[in-house]
């Protein structure tokens, strides 16, 4: 007898991965110009020289053993120191190499906070719109996943909804922001307000409630607005990081845990992350991007493209009446659908050449995600494909 839930999770295909397919067989059809794959959330812009600089530098000058060879499982202590650095000047807030667990992308990191957390019963708090992996994740640390809906006018916390749902069990409420579909970022206000409140329940439970912030887009923001960094508002924040988006990496697996001094009983905290990296067998992330990353730290893709997509589609929506929140980054746009049935709405996109995904799985039905990280010509061209599918409910 296999373990069921790895069978289903095994062979269950993703809206995404359909849609790839979808998209396949379409191009094939119609050409691929004429397809508008607005699927995948993969980076469309290349990482900064540098990268490939620092790689080519470190394969031909590096200690040719070493290069390739293990690292602390925890990551080598150069790259932490360097990390350290640079997140200690970045966010004015100071932290060493014993706070970082490096790991393979926010994914493990993500993985590493969970189980090193999280005992059975357990629930996890996760604000609706969410990246679907975060139930995956949860509930294979063996916890459960409980939900907030989302505040669909702004996309920020809805607090009545969010107090009422903390309970003598809740060990951990998962942020993401820049938030995957929706491209909101929490304001200071929002966040100042979730410190606050997990501050109290903390107290009143009797046991620290930890803040896992999930950033992966954290520079990835348009028209110059600022991502608060949490562990400034809640000292329990565990910050998983990764380089995918940021340096347009995904590929290389790079990211990392910072468990910042003030988390109560930091040393614990610490070890029970590693110890759930040991158990998953994430450790020692791959060596040769620890070093190219350590060096890369401060660095950003040109990244402008998106904001320049992001402002075409949003003005292009709203003309064709869509409703919908304004992103302040990453690459995605989350707009309501002309039609309560998303997954009908999707559906009916397909016949305009449109691959656009339900909100349904990110827990917020009667939305769309489309990923923007497309080419801005595509953009362009796509609004017409738009302006069918808008046609198409007036008729
Ligand atoms: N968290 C969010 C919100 C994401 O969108 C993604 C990837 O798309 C991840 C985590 C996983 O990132 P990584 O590829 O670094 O594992």
């Amino acid at each position: 007898m296999l373990n069921e839930r790895m069978v289903s999770l095994g062979t269950q295909r993703s809206v995404i991965r359909e849609l790839f397919e979808f998209g396949k067989i379409r191009a094939a059809e119609v050409g691929a110009d004429n397809v508008f794959d607005f699927s995948i959330g993969n980076p469309s812009v290349p990482a900064p020289a540098e990268v490939n600089e620092t790689a080519l530098k470190l394969i031909r000058e590096g200690d040719p053993v070493s290069l390739h060879g293990y690292t602390s499982a925890q990551g080598d202590l150069e790259v932490r120191q360097k990390l350290a650095a640079s997140v200690s000047s970045r966010f004015d807030f100071p932290v060493g190499p014993g706070n970082f667990y490096v790991s393979v992308g926010a994914a493990a990191a993500l993985c590493c906070c969970l189980n090193g957390l999280c005992n059975p019963e357990d629930e996890v708090i996760v604000f609706a719109p969410y990246f679907p992996e975060y139930k995956v994740f949860i509930e294979g640390a063996g916890a459960k996943m409980a939900l907030i809906p989302a505040d669909i006018e702004t996309f920020q916390i809805d607090f009545a909804k969010f107090e009422a749902a903390i309970n003598e069990k809740t060990k951990a409420v998962i942020v993401n922001s820049p938030n995957n579909p929706c491209g909101v970022v929490y304001s200071e206000e929002t966040v100042k307000k979730l410190g606050n409140i997990l501050r109290e329940k903390s107290k009143e439970y009797g046991a620290p409630i930890y803040l896992i912030a999930d950033e992966p887009y954290r520079e990835i923001v348009f028209d110059g607005t600022v991502v608060p960094y949490l562990p400034k508002y809640y000292e329990n924040t565990l910050v998983c990081y990764s380089w995918s988006k940021s340096l347009s990496l995904p590929g290389e697996r790079l990211g990392y845990v910072l468990v910042p001094d003030q988390v109560q009983d930091h040393d614990l905290v610490y070890a029970a992350v590693a110890g759930a990296g040991r158990s998953l067998g994430y450790v020692n992330a791959p060596v040769l991007f620890q070093r190219i990353c350590a060096e890369c730290a401060d660095l950003t893709a040109d990244v402008s493209v998106y904001e320049k997509n992001c402002n075409l589609l949003y003005n292009g929506l709203k003309e064709l009446g869509f409703e919908v929140v304004k992103p302040d980054g990453t690459f995605y746009i989350f707009p309501r659908t002309l039609e309560e049935d998303d997954i009908a709405f999707c559906e009916r996109a397909k016949d305009y050449n449109l691959l656009i995904v339900p909100g349904t799985g990110f827990g917020c039905p009667g939305h769309t995600r489309i990923s923007y990280c497309v080419p801005t010509e595509r953009v362009e061209r796509a609004l017409a494909a738009f302006k069918a599918l808008a046609d198409s409910y007036q008729k």
